[in-house]
């Protein structure tokens, strides 16, 4: 197999969005819809903090829109994953299974709980969590004592396992909840990519105990920062609303709290573009199919390289394209985001793996050979929903 040209890498990339020319970021928000009626709404009414219609409001499109019975927004997607693990019951000194290959707030928000990130393989199909790996591990190095999932070498509970849906495509969730009942783990979905993506029918994010979502800048949709936890639980979706506002008794004037809560509830301003953004949702997923299958084809006939597609029975946002470099090609990779990069094609390497990182580089981890590997193959190329003209 032939390395990749980055000549013609680049032609391919050029043709799939309709030849534009000049810089094309990474990923930017696309604001057409009712984003500038409903800011000023709220300027103009005064209700830009803490309380308002438009939380409640983006709160019931994200359960519509998703499934979920309960949708409760917060201030951005990494908040959401800190409340779900301790919705899910992680606490300190718990071991929680999270992939290596993902981005960082994932092992940060179980650092928040005083528990420690366990690193887990990811699947070439997917770049999600491999469940057939997993559990192969855990039959190996833990077992069910109690009720509970006990890591037998360091002896700590592992509470809970946390698939994160890789640049929106979907994990084989199934599998992996099957090997979690078996090992008495809680699932908490790391959704904040796939909002708009579906599993055999399902949204992503309606499959675990809890789910979060993110609405940053670059994600599907904006809310400038925000996120959300999603759950069919109603105890959960209540404790969740208490809990991200600072676990206040509701009463008129006194400031009654009784647990420690935090602050982070989403403010109206940030919601209101969150409702504008909710309503184009679907278009937006469907421009970035369609941006996909052009890259697809564009891509067909580059040799060294393939345009990564979404796993089987699965319905993929395409959130974030990826190439991913042929085996004996991984020397390129650096010589081609250069190349993309000197001609205003913003590309970028995935994330560093967990593992790598100076303040998790002792966390206990599984073998990583297929994360390691997509580490050293996967580009991703710019995915804004506006690259491609559509009617
Ligand atoms: C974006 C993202 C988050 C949340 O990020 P915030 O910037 O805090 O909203 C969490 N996990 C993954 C995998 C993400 O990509």
């Amino acid at each position: 197999m032939a390395a990749p040209d980055s000549n013609a890498v680049i032609a391919a990339l050029r043709a799939a969005v309709l030849g534009r020319q000049g810089n094309i970021p990474l990923h930017e928000p696309w604001f057409i819809g009712n984003e500038w009626g409903y800011v000023k709404d709220c300027l103009d009414t005064g209700w830009v903090s803490s309380a308002g219609k438009y939380v409640d409001r983006f709160e019931a499109s994200l359960s519509g829109y998703t499934g979920a019975r309960h949708a409760i927004a917060v201030v951005n997607g990494t908040a959401a994953l800190h409340i779900c693990l301790k919705l899910a019951g992680v606490q300190p000194g718990d071991e929680v299974l999270i992939p290596a290959l993902t981005f960082i707030a994932t092992a940060n928000a179980v650092s928040y709980c005083g528990a420690t990130p366990h690193f887990v393989d990811s699947a070439y199909a997917t770049l999600g969590l491999d469940p057939a790996k997993l559990y192969d591990y855990l039959a190996d190095i833990a077992e069910v004592r109690g009720g509970m999932c006990v890591n037998r070498k360091s002896g700590a509970t592992i509470r809970a396992v946390v698939p994160m849906h890789t640049f929106g495509h979907p994990v084989e969730i199934e599998s992996l909840l099957e090997v979690a009942g078996g090992f008495r783990l809680e699932v908490v979905e790391d959704a904040a990519e796939s909002l708009g993506s579906v599993y055999k029918g399902r949204h992503t994010g309606t499959f675990g105990k809890v789910s979060a979502l993110s609405f940053n800048g670059n994600k599907v949709i904006t809310t400038g920062g925000g996120g959300a936890v999603l759950t069919n639980d109603d105890h959960l979706a209540k404790h969740a609303k208490h809990l991200t506002t600072t676990a206040r008794l509701p009463h008129q004037w006194s400031f009654i709290h009784d647990e420690v809560g935090y602050n982070y509830r989403l403010p109206n301003i940030n919601a209101a573009l969150g409702c504008a953004q909710i309503e184009q949702l679907s278009e937006f997923v469907r421009r970035k199919r369609e941006l996909a299958a052009a890259y697809r084809n564009a891509f067909f006939g580059v040799s060294g390289l393939v345009f990564f597609t979404e796993p089987a029975g699965a319905c993929s946002n395409y959130w974030l394209n990826a190439l991913m470099l042929d085996q004996a090609s991984t020397g390129c990779r650096d010589g081609l985001l250069d190349a993309f990069n000197a001609h205003g094609i913003m590309a970028r390497p995935v994330w560093s793996l967990m593992h790598r990182l100076p303040m998790y580089q002792n966390c206990p981890r599984m073998p990583l050979e297929v994360a390691e590997d997509l580490e050293r193959r996967l580009i991703n190329i710019p995915s804004s929903p506006f690259l491609v003209a559509t009617p």
